[in-house]
């Protein structure tokens, strides 16, 4: 049995649909497939859960998310009196019912109650459509097998609880395809919660490990992973074979091809990850697997807006163990990811993304007991897998305000 993942690119219109299901008829069977919100829908839901929450206007962006996924079902659907209108109906009411209600004084909680009607809508949608092209699909809502914590927008999976869930849910695998989304759960309560954005990849995982899945399969825009995000080394090469030590790595430094979650539910059952294109169907992509770590070319991966961040205590003293755990305490309670850190006698640097609202929250903290320093707009750049000469290809003329260098990666923020 195998999971299938499809990524809003896979989803984006009404000819992606079309794809998307000719794919699911040619190579699915059963299983699960999962399938996350169409093109960019997430992105306007968080601007509609920003405007939502600042008490601003609503409507409009309301108004482009409802006509987006109609003109869609309009063309899917040729029968008026289908019942996909209806069920789509239900979820535009609540999402509408929801903003009629004054919002609470967490931002985290309101995003998390606004941003799965992507994912609700596209399964909604392919569900139906799938079931119109002959391909018998029962959709799920996942909120009601994947249990998480309340750490809303970045939610911890209760693995106990979700495993019991997901069995009895999805039971009849062999003979069934289930359909249903990725990157949402709920919490305790029955409130939504979400795993962190481009969090499908790993919804596909954990439900591969949970219902011990033979192999899990993500349909992207690219042949596999490559040696770099071809959109920004347009011929980097394909890497047909990967180890779960180097696909975690690579993922975790941010290539975001995968999502860095992935691999852990994965590796401990020993399941493999194929990564392989909806365009090029033919092509067998990359095969991610217990393998050993073997030889392969410098593999390129740039994080993008990233914030320098240093800090010195106000004394001359020197940065010392109490100071580190100081500042991780600041760092954790902010919900800030450290991508990289380096000290120096009297200085701690780290390097961060720039998310939303949080580093200038956290930079505030911080000054209150130490001197801050901080660049913005810079990028991380990281070359796992470096051979001397490597990074010429993309350090060319760049100012280097940070380097580290061990026997395989090599690192470098620059302006
Ligand atoms: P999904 O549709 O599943 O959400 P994503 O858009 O998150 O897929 O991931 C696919 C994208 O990842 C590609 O379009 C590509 O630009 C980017 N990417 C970044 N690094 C790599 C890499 N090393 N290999 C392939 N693609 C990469
Ligand atoms: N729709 C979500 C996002 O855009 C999850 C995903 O695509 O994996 O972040
Ligand atoms: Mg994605």
């Amino acid at each position: 049995m195998i999971i299938n993942k499809f990524g809003g690119v896979s989803i984006k219109d009404t000819a992606s649909v079309q794809r998307m299901a000719k794919i699911c008829s040619n190579y699915i069977l059963n299983g699960v497939i999962v399938v996350s919100a169409m093109g960019k829908m997430t992105n306007m839901l968080e601007s509609l859960a920003q405007a939502y929450f600042a008490k601003k206007e609503t409507k409009n962006i309301y108004n482009q998310f409802v006509e987006f996924h109609t003109i869609i079902i309009k063309q899917l659907f040729q029968d008026e009196n289908h019942e996909v209108f209806k069920n789509v109906d239900v979820f535009f009411k609540a999402l509408k019912d929801k903003l009629s209600q004054a919002p609470e004084l967490n931002y985290d909680f309101e995003y998390d109650q606004i941003v799965p009607f992507g994912e609700l809508l596209a399964t909604t949608i392919v569900s139906q459509y799938l079931n119109l092209m002959g391909q018998k699909v029962i959709w799920r809502d996942i909120r009601k097998s994947l249990k998480t914590d309340h750490t809303y927008r970045d939610a911890k999976v209760d693995w106990k609880l979700s495993e019991g869930l997901t069995k009895t849910n999805f039971n009849d695998l062999e003979n069934t395809i289930y359909l249903t989304q990725g990157y949402i759960g709920s919490d305790s309560n029955n409130m939504s919660t979400s795993l962190g954005r481009e969090g499908s990849d790993y919804t596909a995982a954990i439900l591969a490990n949970i219902l011990n899945a033979e192999k899990v399969v993500v349909w992207k825009d690219v042949l596999g992973v490559m040696c770099a995000d071809p959109q920004w080394i347009p011929n980097a090469p394909i890497i047909p074979k990967l180890s779960y030590l180097d696909a975690i790595e690579l993922a975790f430094f941010g290539a975001k091809v995968i999502h860095p979650k992935t691999i852990k539910p994965l590796q401990n059952k020993n399941i493999p990850l194929q990564v392989r294109s909806f365009i090029s169907t033919d092509d067998e992509g990359t095969i991610i697997n217990k393998f050993e770590n073997f030889d392969i070319p410098p593999v390129y991966i740039k994080k993008e807006k990233q914030v320098l961040i240093s800090i010195k205590p106000f004394d001359f003293s020197f940065i010392v163990e109490e100071n580190l755990s100081h500042i991780f305490g600041i760092l954790a309670a902010h919900q800030i990811k450290v991508n990289l850190m380096q000290n120096s006698a009297i200085s701690f640097s780290i390097v961060v993304d720039n998310e939303l609202g949080r580093v200038d929250k956290v930079i505030k903290e911080l000054k209150k007991f130490y001197n801050v320093k901080y660049n913005e707009l810079l990028e991380l750049i990281t070359i796992r897998h470096n051979k001397p000469g490597a990074e010429y290809l993309v350090l060319n003329g760049r100012k280097i305000l940070v380097e580290q260098k061990s026997r395989m990666v090599a690192r470098f923020v620059v302006q």
